[in-house]
């Protein structure tokens, strides 16, 4: 088996690494940043986010694993303690696979048209004037946001900023994804939904954004680096970020020891 890592910049991040790599090793696993089979995440969810962006080209094949040197989060199943029945449970490659749905985003503007991928969310904001964004689902015209942005999540990334902006939260299995407003203006003159509203896998929504060449973008941890974008396309991708599970956390018990 070929494995990778990525860790975050931190002591302990680092010992943990040394010691999967002794062990993985040892029981004939190559390390291989290129086209691993595993990539081990060892840090925070930020950490597995950008793992995730690390090996986006290699999707269909590789399969993530989450170790959390820092506080519980929502990706990382495994902490420190429990690296020997891991590292145990690897060896003897005892795992199910679980699919997770990942956002596509296809944009344009004046630096030319990009695409990116998400495994939280995609966000639209102007923090400093009001956004105008002409909102169109399967190409028909929906609505038009006036406000400071929109998001646009994947059911794992429901639990994060998806969660603060007061979104729904999604089971992963559900092949869906959710746009939530980020403080929309609503008065006599513009008018939103207001509600968190769930796509199913085949539809696609369209932001054109208007009056406006000082948007910020983000996917996940990340942010776009042109400040003039006209549109934006959000579908599902047609592959998922595979997590090779070695033991049951259910999604439910997972919001409940993060938030209850
Ligand atoms: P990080 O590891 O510091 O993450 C920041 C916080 O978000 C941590 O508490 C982490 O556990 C939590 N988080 C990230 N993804 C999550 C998920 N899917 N479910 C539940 N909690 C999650 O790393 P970072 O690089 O700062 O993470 C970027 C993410 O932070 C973004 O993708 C976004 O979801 C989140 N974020 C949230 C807010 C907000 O809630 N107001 C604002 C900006 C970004």
């Amino acid at each position: 088996m070929r494995f990778a890592t990525v860790i975050r910049h931190d002591d302990v991040s680092a010992q943990t690494k040394q010691q999967i790599m002794q062990v993985l090793i040892q029981h004939g696993w190559l390390y291989d940043e290129k086209t691993p089979d595993f990539v081990i995440s060892i840090g925070g969810d930020g950490t597995m986010l950008e793992a995730f962006q690390q090996y986006q080209a290699i999707l269909a094949t590789v399969k993530f694993i989450a170790i959390h040197t820092g506080s519980l989060g929502f990706y990382t199943d495994w902490k420190i303690e429990e690296l020997d029945e891991l590292l145990t449970a690897m060896v003897a490659e005892e795992y199910t696979t679980v699919g997770f749905p990942v956002l596509a985003i296809e944009l344009d503007g004046e630096c030319g048209p990009c695409s990116y991928l998400a495994l939280n969310e995609l966000t639209i904001s102007d923090p400093a004037k009001t956004l105008k964004i002409e909102v169109q689902i399967d190409g028909e015209h929906f609505e038009t946001f006036r406000g400071t942005g929109l998001c646009v999540s994947t059911p794992s990334g429901s639990t994060g900023y998806n969660k603060s902006l007061g979104g729904a939260l999604i089971h992963p299995r559900v092949e869906a994804f959710q746009m939530t407003e980020i403080a929309s203006i609503n008065n006599k003159v513009y008018r939103t939904i207001g509600s968190p509203m769930i796509f199913y896998k085949k539809q696609y929504i369209d932001l054109h954004v208007e009056y406006s060449n000082s948007v910020t973008v983000t996917y996940d941890h990340l942010v776009h680096d042109c400040l003039a974008v006209t549109t934006i396309r959000c579908h599902l991708h047609e592959y998922k970020a595979q997590f090779a599970r070695f033991k049951k956390r259910p999604f439910w018990e997972r919001v409940n020891n993060s938030f209850i």
